[in-house]
């Protein structure tokens, strides 16, 4: 799947085009991987602008890219073996090369499930796990609350809010379910359905005593609501803007920054890829949470490469819970 037109709002069929190719060859110190799953990032929408972000945009006529899972099917190497599985920036596509030398594709230890691998131990795990401790700096004391709250990142963020104790733990999500789910599932103390809700006005009403700690990652209005409940020396740790990531210019905002000063606060953003090296550390707490149940986890699999594109709008009209995964 390649990107044939740069989007203008959410990306549509035209944006990208299925093409048909020989399946690469691997030479020597190389390995031929057959793409199983990709994982489906908010953020792949970002790189489809010509804009200057953290990665260069996807160039007009490339492959679109991705992470994913696939399997080493033919190898020239000893790092690779027929029957791996193996982790990286597999892309939209049904083969890839993988190259010994760059260590590009990380092996996955065997048992590990595909859909576990891209979510609680893949990058957005990861993420809420060194979002939610390293740069929210959680404490006990902490009222939470997570926007995005039902999505894979968000899901997790808030079961590990709780796992280090918060005093509470608020999600703020799109559908009467999800917000069912975080309550009656993930352990989540309340939930603000914010399509239906007056999201300022429940804050006030479940956070009296102010948010500690607020979990963006949605942007927009929700952050600016969030801004205006926040307690004294709160923290706003900026990990997306999902509500901003389809428009062509982005609105002013949010208009109560000044309440950063008001309530001493501090906003920082962050970038999971600073914490690769740390990755093994959270993996292992990970492990142990899932193993005892306290970080559950959803899925949402859409059956087909064609359908990648259908898959990640999911991302954007919220008809996903969890992970967004394509199993090729
Ligand atoms: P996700 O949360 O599984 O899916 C996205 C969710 O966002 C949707 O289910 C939808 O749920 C919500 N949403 C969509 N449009 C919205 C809007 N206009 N207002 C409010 N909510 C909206 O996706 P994810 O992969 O875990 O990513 C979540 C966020 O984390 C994204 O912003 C992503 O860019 C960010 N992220 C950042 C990093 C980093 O390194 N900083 C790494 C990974 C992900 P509702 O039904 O609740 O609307």
């Amino acid at each position: 799947m390649v990107l044939a037109r740069r989007p203008s709002g959410m990306a549509d069929h035209e944006t990208v085009r299925l093409e048909e190719h020989d399946v690469p060859k691997p030479g020597p110190g190389e390995a031929l991987v057959q793409v199983r799953y990709l994982s489906i990032d908010p953020t792949i929408r970002t790189w489809m602008n010509d804009a200057p972000g953290y990665m260069s945009p996807i160039a007009l006529g490339e492959v679109v890219r991705g992470g994913g899972i696939g399997e080493v099917v033919h190898s020239n190497c000893a790092r690779y073996r027929p029957g791996d599985l193996v982790f990286g920036m597999t892309g939209w596509q049904d083969y890839v090369v993988a190259d010994e030398g760059s260590g590009a594709m990380q092996l996955i230890p065997p048992g590990i499930e595909p859909g576990l691998a891209l979510s609680v131990f893949g990058v957005t795990g990861m993420t809420a796990y060194f979002g939610i401790i390293d740069v929210g700096r959680i404490t006990k004391d902490d009222t939470v609350v997570v926007s995005g709250a039902a999505g894979a990142t968000g899901s997790v963020a808030g079961q590990i809010a709780r796992i280090k104790g918060a005093r509470r733990v608020v999600g703020i999500a799109g559908t009467p379910a999800k917000c069912a789910w975080l309550v009656d599932e993930l352990g989540f103390d309340a939930a603000i359905d914010y399509r239906r809700e007056d999201v300022a006005q429940s804050l006030r009403r479940l956070c009296p005593e102010g948010i500690d700690l607020y979990y963006d990652n949605v942007g927009g209005a929700i952050l600016e609501a969030c801004l205006g409940q926040l307690a004294l020396h709160g923290r706003v740790v900026l990990c997306g803007a999902i509500s901003l990531y389809n428009e062509s210019s982005v609105p002013p905002g949010p208009r109560n920054i000044s309440n950063l000063i008001i309530k001493r606060a501090r906003m920082e953003g962050f970038l999971v890829l600073d914490y690769v090296p740390r990755f093994a550390e959270a993996q292992l707490d990970m492990a142990t949470w899932v193993a005892e149940g306290k970080v559950k986890h959803a899925e949402h699999v859409v059956e087909g490469l064609e359908h990648s594109l259908d898959a990640l709008n999911l991302l954007f009209t919220g008809a996903n819970t969890g992970k967004v995964i394509v199993r090729i």
